[in-house]
């Protein structure tokens, strides 16, 4: 087992994995940038290292500067969290190449699946099936052809993409030219790939993704859905587990395959496939080969921890839990806490002068802010997760409405009078909302 593992990330999550560290018995090193000299991951560290000036491109994400301060402090492990460095495959290779574990896949499945197109390629061999879509944009008539077999409304979507970034819906024909070129500039600038690929627009779908976990010996799991539909520009705001929508049989269906398809690239650690569910059909749309914000309404729907999971696999632990002791009980529901604008959703950053967390039975809340604690402005505006635990959904959203009243962040504006009135609307409770819902917020 790891003696000492290096946390490269920041705010929630590196306290969320600094916590399964310290259960684990390992000591950790968090790194942090100028910016962040007073934050808890910092705090609460064996030992933490500045990196750089707040700017993520010089300090969390900049590899040298990780890459020494993980030789210097002997760390046998790095885990990158969410975001930042957690895909990025020249960032597993050198780590290994320093003779430090990557707690997460290998540098090639993170290739594989970082590659939307191939990542499709791959699943629809593994008898996955997936959004119909049409890789070669170089040839109009293939483009022509594709419409008369889909139909209209089209995406454009970057292969590289991610957070949404790189993507246009397409309503009519003469606006697909433009719509690719705008696509592939965003994407040249956000991913330096300009890769672009089309696919069927689905109207009303839903979100669904399948959370798995495998070890170094083929042994793959699922842990079931969650449903993440909830989202505002393509980014998720409320996540549940499970789906109001999916029947058992579904669920079994989609699981097999998945875990299938994962064991037949020899795949290890948590990843997650993420599916469009509409007319009761899944659609493959990619798999992303790290731990998810969302992960912890499946932790508390399967009592599984899945930081400490992954931190055994990559340690060369065999997984010790079976499929069929996997049971999906009761209901979880995440709301993401934003430091911004209600109204305009822009960035609030600044000083939270006044912080109350709610509490009580199934009330979980996973953040890294304090009172006093100064939001910085350089990094995700996402600041807290609360996430509400019980038997059934309508007791589990009874607990997060109660949740969200508790709450008291001030100093700062915040995003918890929206999910105070998702959470009142029809829609919402009725379980059957889908991908459009916040348009209406717009
Ligand atoms: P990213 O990696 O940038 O988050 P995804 O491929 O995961 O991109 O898609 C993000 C969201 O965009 C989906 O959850 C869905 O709401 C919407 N979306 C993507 N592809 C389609 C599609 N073919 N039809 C309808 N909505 C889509």
């Amino acid at each position: 087992m790891f003696k000492k593992i290096l946390i490269a990330n920041r705010g929630e999550i590196a306290l969320r994995i600094l916590r399964a560290c310290r259960e684990l018995n390992i000591k950790t090193v968090t790194i942090h940038s100028e910016a962040d000299e007073s934050a808890m991951h910092v705090k609460m560290a064996d030992e933490s290292i500045c990196v750089g000036p707040p700017p993520a491109q010089s300090s969390y994400l900049n590899i040298p500067a990780i890459i020494t301060t993980a030789t210097l402090t002997n760390v046998d492990a790095i885990h990158p969290g969410y975001g930042f460095l957690s895909e990025n495959q020249r960032f597993a290779e050198i780590i290994e190449e320093h003779q430090i574990k990557f707690i997460g896949p290998q540098s090639q499945h993170i290739k594989m699946m970082g590659n939307k197109i191939e990542a499709k390629k791959i699943m629809s061999e593994n008898n996955i099936p997936t959004v119909p879509g049409l890789n070669d944009l170089s040839d109009k008539n293939k483009i022509d052809s594709f419409i008369e077999k889909v139909g209209l409304p089209l995406i454009v979507k970057a292969a590289s993409g991610g957070g949404g970034k790189g993507m246009r819906v397409i309503s009519e024909k003469k606006e697909i030219i433009k719509s690719i070129e705008s696509a592939k500039i965003e994407s040249k600038k956000s991913f330096n790939d300009d890769t672009v690929y089309l696919e069927k627009y689905l109207i009303n779908p839903k979100h669904i993704e399948i959370q798995i976990l495998a070890d170094s010996y083929k042994n793959v799991i699922s842990l079931g859905e969650r449903d993440c539909s909830i989202q505002r520009k393509h980014q998720k705001l409320i996540e549940e587990s499970p789906s109001t929508i999916l029947l058992e049989k579904n669920r079994n269906a989609i699981s097999n395959l998945c875990t299938n398809a994962v064991r037949s690239i020899g795949y290890e650690g948590v990843g997650t496939l993420e599916f469009l569910f509409q007319d009761n059909k899944f659609y493959f749309m990619e798999m992303n080969t790290r731990l998810q914000v969302e992960h912890p309404v499946t932790e508390m729907v399967t009592d599984i921890d899945l930081v400490k999971q992954q931190i055994l696999s990559a340690s060369g632990e065999k997984l010790t839990i079976k499929q069929e002791d996997v049971k999906i009980k009761g209901h979880a529901i995440e709301c993401r806490i934003n430091a911004e604008d209600p109204i305009s959703f822009i960035p609030s950053p600044g000083k939270i002068t006044q912080y109350h967390q709610p509490g009580g039975l199934g009330v979980r809340v996973d953040s890294a802010v304090y009172q006093g604690y100064i939001v910085p402005s350089h990094y995700d505006s996402m600041i807290g997760k609360l996430i509400t635990y019980a038997d059934t959904r309508t007791e589990c959203l009874a607990k997060m409405r109660r949740a969200l009243e508790e709450y008291v962040i001030m100093g700062i504006n915040t995003n918890l009078q929206l999910h105070q009135k998702i959470l009142k609307s029809d829609e919402f409770i009725e379980g059957k909302y889908d991908i459009n819902y916040m348009t209406k917020f717009d």
